[in-house]
């Protein structure tokens, strides 16, 4: 080489961010440095002329991994290269995480003369990798489903309670969008509002009703948060939810229980009334006409008195299917008490009401009964008048079914018209 070329060899090796040491061959001295650059002295603490003749083992101690050292030994006594990862000592006492080779090199004759090591002081990807691993580790062992997507929302990370809320194995998200999960119960607000909070920069929450993987629906309270980098662009989403489920289905089992007849499901009186008024106050404001029927079954303490109170229980439940069956799908049908029914007949004038009634007084008198056989109903009709109230409208239907059993039963009677 020639001297010009040598100095600028040796100004690149001193200009070097990695650090770079040279020691002669010899193993039973330690191989010994030769030349040291800045970035070998600024990693370990030494001078160069503390380091100058000294063998490099001072750089291990208790924690360096004696396995790595071994086959250090081996490639070095065979003259082959190395490469590995170890921790070493600075001459503070502090250690790094090192990963380094080492190169055997030969003067002209074939005879090794030195080694030649470049090392990397990579403690702080090592500790930033295990940060990493221990938050995903973390993420994964939360108990509430998490999901994190990029930028243009495609999933990156799901942890494990994510995937079992959902049915997905977390593998199967990556890359999917959250658009997988939509169950179509959301109108598009819904989703305007979700964009317009996150391009705000504000979390969005709400009760999401989500699909699993199984097409199945599921209730969760979801909250998501946009993630920025430095420069405030949104890099990720994250979403935290809970799966509200039970509590949903506990509410709406509730809410059933009360506004339902436990024996026929039907609508209970407390509940009707509450149906009813709230139909005369919309009757009020678009004038349309509203029929109540009220209807009750014939000689029924017969039925109860020749087969068992179990059997009367039966024929109600029938009774009440059959009333569900025959009315529109805006009709309400209460149980209002015993074998009493009302019908609520919303938007409904006379003339249509009373073909209804009577189909309905046909049905149930053309069921058959497994034990009782056929069973008859009564029915009294009353259209409303403007301003009536539930009291007056219920005792004008009340005395025409009244009528209608005085005259024969199985029968309908139409409140007088004024
Ligand atoms: P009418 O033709 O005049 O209506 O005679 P009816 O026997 O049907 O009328 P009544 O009011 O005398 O008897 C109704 C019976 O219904 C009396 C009551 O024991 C019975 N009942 C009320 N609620 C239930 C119930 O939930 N299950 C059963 N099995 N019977 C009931
Ligand atoms: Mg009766
Ligand atoms: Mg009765």
């Amino acid at each position: 080489m020639s001297p010009p070329e040598s100095r600028l060899f040796q100004a690149a090796v001193m200009q070097s961010w990695n650090a770079i040491v040279i020691t002669d061959a010899d193993l039973a001295a330690g191989c010994r440095v030769q030349i040291a650059n800045p970035a070998f002295c600024a990693m370990t603490g030494y001078s160069p002329d503390e380091l100058h003749g000294r063998p490099l083992t001072m750089l291990q101690g208790p924690e360096t991994d004696p396995a790595v050292i071994a086959e250090l030994r081996a490639c070095l006594k065979e003259a082959r290269f190395f490469e590995g990862t170890a921790i070493n000592y600075r001459k503070d006492g502090s250690t790094y995480v090192v990963r380094w080779n080492i190169t055997p090199v030969r003067d002209d004759d074939g005879v090794l003369t030195h080694f030649i090591s470049v090392q990397r002081d990579i403690s702080e990807s090592v500790r930033a990798e295990r940060e990493i691993r221990l938050l995903a580790r973390a993420l994964d062992a939360a108990s509430d489903p998490i999901l994190v997507t990029d930028a243009r929302e495609r999933i990156i990370f799901a942890n494990t309670a994510f995937a079992a809320v959902t049915g997905y194995a977390p593998e199967e998200l990556l890359g999917k969008t959250p658009a997988l999960f939509r169950s179509g119960k959301h109108d598009t607000a819904f989703y305007a509002d979700l964009r317009e909070s996150l391009a705000r920069g504000a979390d969005f929450r709400a009760t999401f009703i989500n699909q699993r993987r199984d097409g199945s629906l599921y209730h969760a309270e979801q909250s998501i948060s946009p993630i920025y980098d430095e420069k405030g662009r949104v890099t990720h989403y994250v979403s935290v939810s809970k799966d509200i489920s039970e509590r949903v289905d506990m509410e709406q089992a509730l809410r059933h229980a009360a506004t339902r007849d436990t024996l026929t499901g039907l609508y209970n009186r407390r509940y009707g009334e509450h149906l009813i008024e709230d139909a005369l106050t919309r009757a009020d404001t678009s004038g349309e006409p509203l029929t109540l029927l009220v209807c009750d079954i014939d000689h029924f303490k017969r039925i109860n008195d020749g087969f068992g109170h179990p059997t009367g229980d039966q024929v109600l439940r029938d009774t009440a299917r059959i009333l569900s069956q025959s009315v529109r799908s805006r009709d309400a049908v209460i149980r209002w008490g015993g074998e009493e029914f009302v019908i609520l007949l919303d938007a409904c004038p006379r003339g249509p009401a009373v073909e209804l009634a009577e189909r309905i007084r046909l049905r149930i008198h053309q069921h058959r009964h497994v034990e009782v056989g056929q069973v008859s109903l009564s029915i009294g009709l009353a259209t409303r008048m403007p301003g009536e109230s539930m009291e007056a409208l219920i005792g004008r239907a009340d005395a025409a079914l009244y009528e209608a059993k005085r005259s024969g039963r199985n029968r309908l009677a139409l409140a007088p018209l004024p």
